[in-house]
């Protein structure tokens, strides 16, 4: 079975979020699984040429494009994915991808990953390599379906090729103005009302994606659910209601090449479940790093995030004062909204014995933290699938996260699971978006702390629950294989 894996991200060339994690391990497993697989990422400026041993493919040479009625220059270069035999294809066009970061707000950030679909359909035309499913993510992959079918659809090459079209979060859309249907030259009626790319008086992508794909996913169970509600569905719940015969959810795995307390190489002090001496050894290391005094008896809570709304930093500002009385220590790495950085940079000044907060994206301290950390806070209003939390369990950071979506799949409350005998109860959770709710349950993880062979058991469950990318990768072959039944 030939797969081509399409996103805007892929660790580690090229990262925001959860989005690249996936697309950087996927392939791996399903490669395992005997699927030809191959991913089609743009070519960053940001992307490390030399690091990742990228390589010209002069054979192909130029390509031209057409987007918004102008050819555009496409070259193509491609690298291994790392530890693995999976091909690796970077689309390169100066004009749209070299910007400084992944994404932007410039008039055409449209035609940018309009470009992106259009030349991964000219390059599989190149290498005369006919994928039977292109898995499509997010909405920057959402028109694929439509080129495929429509302006390339004199190419009998694609005549078999199915889509699976995954959902990584639903609350990004790619909203555009309705001008943006001239840019693809794709056919008018999409855009008038009703239209499979009209949506609220305006152009959706991610709409298109869901409504000509064979096959729709999302990242997990609870969440395959929550969308399909207005509470969670972000408008497009009754589009996904249509088509909720091919909808499902699949959870994401941990890419235990990258994140296993056992062999990361980039935390000082390598640990296990048979012994975690060493993960007090990354505690202090990582204190050291900061403000922060070493006490192995105050907790260390980590946050590692695009500081966002979803991410439910509203309920952290609420409760600011009576969760920074509590006997513990903060750590928070991230970057995104300035009212959320202005708190936790104003956090650190008035309490730096309590609080450190680095600003910006730094994979290393990540890492740290995972190991450093005896607790991570996801205090999410929605997560599709969140992998923090799944790094924090095989970590043995005990997760404190509100119960929903892939939170919920993965995060088993300690007080309403707990059974010594049976190897439940990995973490704390809440419910209500409150910051009380919150409170709450930080505050039932600082008791358990307190009690050292209930905290021992807690971090056990969570490093053996399993969270790895095998099972996963199964499950999408099978929708691969449905997509490509439902094609024929
Ligand atoms: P989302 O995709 O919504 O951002 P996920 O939990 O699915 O959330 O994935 C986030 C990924 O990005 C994780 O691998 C996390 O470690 C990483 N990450 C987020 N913010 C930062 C940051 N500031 N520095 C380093 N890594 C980060």
């Amino acid at each position: 079975m030939k797969v081509a894996i399409v996103a805007s991200e892929c660790a580690p060339f090229a990262k925001t979020g959860g989005l690249a994690d996936v697309v950087g391990a996927l392939p791996k497993y399903l490669a395992e699984l005997g699927v030809d697989v191959k991913i089609f990422i743009p070519k960053y400026d940001s992307i490390d040429e030399k690091k990742y041993n990228l390589r010209y493919i002069s054979d192909i040479g130029e390509i031209k494009v057409r987007v918004a009625g102008f050819p555009r220059s496409v070259y193509l270069h491609t690298a291994k994915l790392p530890n693995s035999a999976v091909d690796v294809y970077f689309i390169d066009c100066r004009e749209y991808f070299y910007r400084g970061k992944i994404y932007t707000e410039n008039w055409d950030e449209d035609e940018r990953f309009i470009l992106l679909n259009k030349a991964v359909i000219e390059i599989c035309q190149r290498l005369q390599w006919a994928p039977d499913v292109f898995h499509c993510n997010d909405w920057q992959t959402g028109l694929m379906p439509f080129f495929v079918k429509e302006s390339y659809g004199w190419d009998k090459m694609f005549d078999h090729s199915a889509f699976l079209y995954s959902i990584h979060n639903i609350g990004y859309q790619g909203r555009f103005s309705k001008e943006t249907l001239a840019k693809t030259e794709l056919k008018e009626e999409h855009i008038q009302f009703g239209g499979a790319l009209e949506f609220e008086d305006s152009f959706s992508m991610m709409k298109g994606g869901i409504l000509n794909s064979e096959v729709i996913s999302t990242v997990s169970d609870t969440y395959a659910h929550e969308v399909l509600t207005p509470e969670y569905g972000a408008g497009l719940q009754d589009i996904l209601r249509s088509r909720q015969s091919d909808f499902f959810g699949v959870l994401n795995g941990i890419d235990i090449d990258e994140w296993n307390p056992e062999t990361d190489k980039l935390i000082p002090f390598h640990y296990s479940k048979n012994d975690l001496t060493n993960k007090k050894k990354n505690k202090q290391f990582l204190l050291e790093k900061t403000s922060l005094k070493f006490n192995e008896k105050i907790p260390v809570i980590g946050i590692i995030s695009r500081l966002v709304e979803q991410k439910g930093f509203d309920l952290i500002a609420e409760e600011i004062h009576d969760l920074l009385s509590l006997d513990a220590q903060w750590l928070i790495l991230g970057s995104g909204k300035e009212i959320f950085e202005m708190l936790f940079t104003k956090m650190n000044s008035t309490l730096p014995n309590k609080c450190w907060t680095h600003l910006g994206f730094n994979n290393e301290l990540a890492h740290l933290i995972e190991a450093g950390a005896d607790m991570f806070l996801m205090p999410s209003h929605y997560e599709p699938c969140g992998l923090n939390q799944m790094y924090s369990l095989r970590y043995g950071t005990v997760p404190i996260v509100r119960k929903t979506g892939g939170l919920a799949d993965t995060v088993q409350d300690w007080h309403e699971y707990q059974s010594y005998e049976k190897d439940t109860g990995n973490g704390f959770s809440f419910v209500d978006t409150t910051g009380v709710a919150l409170h709450a349950a930080v505050k039932r993880a600082i008791d358990s702390f307190n009690i050292p062979d209930e905290w021992k058991k807690i971090q056990l469950n969570g490093m053996n629950s399993d969270n790895s990318w095998e099972a996963s990768a199964k499950k999408y072959v099978r929708l691969y294989e449905r997509a490509i039944l439902k094609r024929k």
